[in-house]
């Protein structure tokens, strides 16, 4: 079924970079063996699954998006499809998303623009568009995306999803093309809460190949669903006073309002707080992660991987030919950035500075969460934009991920649960943030109120 919707839709949305329909039936048909022979099946066994194209996938192209990875084939397999493929879900393709996770309209992918779902005209969000709009038009029932900076939260709540970014260091990052090492995290999406639950519960969890794995038991998120929050009154859900006002389109702003609403006649104890230092989440993070992207870049330098220029005098031609065609534009943005705040003279006002600042940031939400569990504010500060419309103006881009960025910066968990629409039918989201390791909290939150 996933495959026929695959083949109805992909002409227009263009949600798939590669369709891996043999590699999907071979694993369909090893579950049912499985069943047949009344061997035990895993948590996953035959769902379809779709995979943001920045996970390696041994023997399946790899390409984030990228004409520098046109060709390349993994030798290996990423932990958490290997985790996956071993719960017995089925990998329906690989998803569009903006070159090596860099943007947020999936409109930067070197391959194709992929539509959102709710109308076609529209950007899906991004960088994970493809794995956002493959849910919404039910192209598979879940997907995976990646998140430096709100790259699974804004496309969910432009497509009308669910999308999970868990706390750093949850899910190993083995296999995932680096961005910005220090904020990328791999997440769930899914149209409801118990699915996007099944999904982090096969993923998560230690891994001794990612240095940065979180060596702690993984709770039993899809049982901490069961208790609504009426169960659970005076559950405390602060509202950050920064994130609303100048900048917010007034119909997210009524709509977030609206389901805050919700929350409160759900059982929740609604307080304000504020974190004053949010606002400089932006250029922190485009200090940051633009620095950690040009020392990841640098591999990608037509020896070991991928796309090499064919007609080079020399090794340094070579190199710099490869990189200058292999490369978009917003990557060589990045990489120009990153390497001048971190060149000598630079280091100490700018890299030094944003990482100071990022301490602050984490403060703020230290002190916010003092006095409540959960933190609500919109994922993103509009609906989903018409294609085209911020492509010449990267500022009003990179502003699509005031809210969700902070949360990366702090290493916490966040999720965008849709809550309405706008005057257009465009689907709306609100971000719930929780604590360090917070997710079953979240997943409760979000279950109640869906
Ligand atoms: N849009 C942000 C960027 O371009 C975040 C991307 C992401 O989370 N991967 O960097």
């Amino acid at each position: 079924e996933a495959l026929d919707r695959i083949a109805q839709l992909e002409p227009k949305l263009k949600s798939f970079l590669c369709v891996t329909a043999d590699r999907a039936l071979e694993q369909a048909r090893q579950v049912d063996a499985k069943i047949a022979a009344g061997e035990e099946i895993g948590l996953l066994a035959g769902i379809p699954i779709a995979i943001k194209d920045n996970m390696c996938t041994e023997g399946i192209r790899t390409t984030c998006g990228s004409k520098i990875l046109e060709n390349f084939i993994p030798p290996y397999e990423s932990t958490v499809t290997q985790k996956l493929a071993a719960a017995g879900a089925v990998m329906v393709g690989k998803t569009n998303l903006d070159e090596f996770a860099m943007g947020s309209s999936t409109e930067n992918s070197a391959y194709q623009v992929t539509a959102n779902p709710w109308d076609l005209e529209r950007v899906p969000g991004g960088s994970s568009g493809g794995s956002a709009a493959a849910v919404a038009a039910e192209e598979a029932v879940v997907s995976l995306g990646s998140d430096t900076g709100g790259s699974i939260r804004q496309p969910a709540s432009f497509c009308g999803v669910l999308g999970l970014k868990p706390t750093y260091g949850l899910v190993s990052r083995y296999g995932l093309v680096a961005y910005a090492s220090s904020l990328d995290q791999i997440g769930p999406f899914g149209r409801c809460v118990e699915d996007v639950a099944i999904l982090l519960q096969a993923i998560a969890g230690h891994d001794p190949k990612d240095a940065t794995s979180l060596n702690l038991p993984v709770p039993d998120y899809v049982s901490a669903l069961r208790p609504s929050l009426r169960a659970k009154s005076g559950i405390k859900i602060g509202v950050i006073k920064e994130t609303f006002g100048e900048g917010l389109d007034p119909i997210v702003e009524q709509t977030v309002t609206k389901a805050i609403s919700v929350l409160q006649e759900l059982g929740a104890e609604i307080q304000i707080v504020s974190c004053p230092r949010f606002r400089y989440g932006l250029p922190t993070y485009y200090v940051i992660a633009p620095s950690e992207a040009s020392a990841n870049l640098a591999r990608y330098d037509g020896v070991k991987y991928g796309f090499r220029h064919p007609d080079a005098e020399n090794l340094i031609e070579m190199y710099q030919k490869t990189r200058a065609q292999g490369f978009g534009a917003e990557v060589k943005r990045r990489i120009m950035v990153g390497t001048y705040v971190l060149s000598a003279g630079y280091y100490d006002a700018y890299y030094l500075k944003a990482q100071k600042v990022r301490t602050l940031i984490k403060e703020d939400f230290d002190r916010a969460f003092s006095q409540v569990e959960v933190l609500v504010c919109p994922t993103a500060p509009s609906t989903a934009f018409k294609a085209g419309e911020k492509t010449a103006d990267p500022l009003s881009m990179y502003l699509s991920d005031l809210m969700t960025i902070p949360v990366n910066l702090a290493g916490l968990p966040g999720i965008s649960v849709p809550c309405g629409f706008d005057d257009q039918g465009l689907p709306i989201g609100m971000q719930l943030i929780g604590k360090p390791l917070g997710e079953s909290r979240l997943l409760e939150v979000a279950n109640a109120y869906e």
